[in-house]
């Protein structure tokens, strides 16, 4: 007798165990970031917005399966690809569903109609950054792998404060400042100032 109850308690406990993981994973998957490449993207920045995402959101970040170039967004006459088209394609793609915010990583130039072009742009959910103007050869000036990596982190972060519920910040030192230019971007850095951090939204809207 006391064997039967063994025999059919160490499964019992296997699937509870079981259960409880899945269950643990699929919170987590809810509560996180996706990193998303949407075409060609260099993946060790990948790896470290993954890393320096999580500390500074205290979030989960995941890097999702990426997604092809994105041709469906590309204007010929200005030669730049339309973000709020790939912010599209990002929330209507069904693989990243699960996902609390989703960032888009793109190595185009993109624009939107009323701008020349734009760093990145956010919607509720869903984030778009382009690597393509942070880098200094760019703008014909020796390459500096630093200086990319701070940039793409400090865009990184402004379009994901977009989506956690963040407007401009006027603070010339504050991520949440607009950027009209590379100058800015430098100038802010990847730091929240002290309105904008208590003024996150973070808690899991599910
Ligand atoms: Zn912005
Ligand atoms: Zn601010």
């Amino acid at each position: 007798m006391k064997i039967a109850i063994r025999v059919l308690i160490l499964p019992l406990i296997l699937l509870l165990n079981l259960s409880i993981d899945l269950l643990a994973k699929e919170k987590d998957l809810k509560m996180g970031i996706a990193l998303v490449a949407v075409g060609e993207v260099d993946q060790n920045i990948i790896k470290i917005l993954k890393e320096d995402l999580n500390k500074i959101f205290g979030k989960q970040v995941w890097v999702g399966k990426g997604m092809p170039t994105p041709h469906y967004a590309f204007n010929k006459k200005r030669n730049q690809y339309l973000s709020t088209m790939i912010l599209n394609a990002l929330m209507n793609e069904k693989e990243y569903i699960p996902f609390e915010k989703i960032l888009g990583i793109v190595d185009h130039d993109l624009y939107v109609p009323e701008l020349n072009f734009v760093f990145g742009e956010a919607s509720q959910r869903v984030a778009v950054i382009s690597l393509t103007r942070l880098r200094q050869e760019f703008y014909n000036l020796p390459q500096d792998r630093s200086f990319f990596h701070k940039r793409a982190l400090t865009e990184a972060v402004h379009e994901l404060g977009h989506t956690y519920g963040l407007g401009h910040c006027g603070n010339p030192l504050c991520v949440m400042i607009f950027s009209n230019s590379l100058i800015d971007t430098d100038r802010k850095g990847s730091k929240f100032c002290p309105k904008c951090k208590s003024n996150l939204n973070l808690q899991s809207p599910r």
